[in-house]
């Protein structure tokens, strides 16, 4: 789409080496390109240093709280059993740092040359660099985003974000967290796990929005099992500092002592002080680049890619948008991303898989549908004397027998939904799924066995 051109310093310059932009520089050397690309911190981004890896790391590190109580049931005995926050800590800021210098070696090896500097646009060509200008025929905007604090209520600056969440000094024993997304789960299903007092603060009437609806209640179940308190139509009002922590008040007039209070209410891009608006490049209302299907903006030359496009705010989609990015400009394919049934993941206790249609959605998109649904105790769970069922939803296409979508909630979620996002991706039917043998004894076998809808649904189509 664009030419690469000897009067520019640059074929290519990236701003933000995070899992968006490093992916497209490493592309773009690769194929002989003159790539820079630029960051004011350490190489990652969001997903590398404050986010997916070291989540998963914090995750894995709560999944033992269960194991070893699981673990009696099958006879261990496990005597003066102590969790200590610094080496937990410590450890995954040491595997974060390791990761962080792949990257680096990553994008030397592909020939880009990393600038450790603050960017900004100077005009469409230039960007200015802590030392230096430089200009590149083509710039790519992969700055990310950032957690969003901007709760207009008193004391707001008390709150912490899931950035401070990786680094607190200590574990603390009283947490309220405000939202009921992605974050929200995570974290507080693993303060739970540590078994500090944890409190969620939700404006909506059920966590997890956007999720398959019976997911979301048995999520919201598993987790006040686990001794979370999920309080739903209620806001956080003010904080305030106490001798001995933090006083929370919600509107509804609730006080909470807590030590920490962490806001988890989404994430704003990180497009102010670019110089994006001076030199052309709009944004949508929620202060994100917009792009067309090929991630290029207002301004021909200029694309972004990543969280700071507000599309899908997830790493997977992020790697994809980058190579898409490069493989258009560069690679002479022009390539869109396909952002129908990506799997998702919530990385609490219980986890979350889904991948496609919500019941929900089904039922507005579709006349006829079948629902199948299975609701069983996993097979470990009965030994080690766990109340709890996994759930496990398929939603078919009554006139098709297509599977739309599928849900999960219990251990493994997500790697199981993973697998299923083949099938469901290459338009699987229910009659796939039956013919396809179980693997016995597995949670996974469910998927293929369940033997007749618990629901068909049938409409009429409408006037
Ligand atoms: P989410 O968008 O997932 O959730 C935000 C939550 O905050 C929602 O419950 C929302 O409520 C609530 N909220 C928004 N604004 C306000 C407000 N002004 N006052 C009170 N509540 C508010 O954001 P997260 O911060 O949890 O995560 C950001 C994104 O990062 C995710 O959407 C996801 O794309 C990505 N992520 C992915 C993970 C994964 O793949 N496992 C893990 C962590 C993050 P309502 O529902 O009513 O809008």
């Amino acid at each position: 789409m664009t030419a690469t051109s000897q009067e520019y310093d640059y074929d290519l310059f990236v701003i933000g080496a995070g899992s968006a932009g490093v992916r497209a520089a490493r592309r773009a050397a690769e194929m002989g390109k003159r790539v820079a690309i630029a960051e004011q911190d350490r190489v990652g981004g969001t997903c590398v240093l404050r986010g997916c890896v070291p989540k998963k790391l914090f995750v894995n590190a709560a999944h033992y709280a269960e194991a070893f109580e699981d673990s009696v049931g099958f006879g261990w005995r496990i005597e003066g059993l102590h969790f200590d926050w610094p080496t937990l800590t410590a450890n995954v800021e040491a595997d974060v740092s390791w990761l962080s210098g792949v990257y680096i070696r990553n994008l030397e090896k592909a020939g880009a040359e990393i600038v450790r500097s603050r960017a900004a646009l100077k005009d469409a060509h230039t960007v200015t660099l802590e030392s230096r200008d430089v200009t590149a025929g083509v710039i790519l905007i992969a700055t990310g985003g950032k957690p969003r604090r901007d709760l207009p209520i008193p004391g707001i600056e008390l709150a912490i974000t899931s950035n401070e969440f990786f680094h607190l000094p200590r574990l603390p024993k009283r947490v309220l967290i405000v939202g009921g997304g992605y974050v929200a789960v995570e974290i507080a299903s693993v303060f739970a796990a540590f078994a500090s007092d944890v409190t969620i603060i939700h404006r909506g009437a059920e966590i997890l929005r956007g999720f398959d609806v019976e997911a979301r209640q048995a999520l919201h179940a598993g987790m006040e099992q686990r001794g979370i308190a999920i309080k739903t139509g209620e806001e956080l009002a003010e904080i305030r500092k106490t001798g001995n922590g933090l006083l929370a008040v919600t509107r509804s007039g609730a006080e909470m002592e807590v030590d920490e209070v962490l806001l988890a209410i989404g994430r704003d891009p990180n497009t102010k002080g670019l110089g994006l608006e001076a030199v052309g490049v709009k944004l949508d209302r929620t202060g994100a680049v917009a792009v067309n299907a090929y991630s290029q903006s207002s301004v021909p030359h200029i694309y972004a890619v990543g969280d700071v496009t507000n599309r899908l705010q997830f790493t997977p989609v992020a790697i994809r948008e980058g190579s898409a990015f490069a493989d258009t400009v560069f690679g002479g394919n022009p390539t869109a991303v396909d952002y129908d049934n990506v799997p998702v993941a919530v990385f609490g206790t219980p986890e979350v898989g889904s991948v496609g249609m919500t019941e929900e959605e089904a039922r507005l998109r579709h006349l006829s549908l079948d629902i199948y649904r299975s609701s069983f105790k996993p097979l470990p769970y009965r030994v080690a004397g766990r109340d709890e069922r996994m759930l496990i939803k398929l939603i078919v296409d009554g006139d098709t027998d297509r599977v739309l979508g599928c849900h999960i909630v219990g251990p493994n979620a997500g790697e199981l939904v993973q697998l299923v996002a083949i099938a469901v991706r290459l338009g699987a039917t229910k009659a796939d799924f039956d013919a396809t043998m179980a693997l016995h004894p597995t949670l996974a076998e469910e998927i293929v066995t369940m033997g007749r809808p618990a629901e068909r649904i049938r409409r009429e189509a409408a006037e």
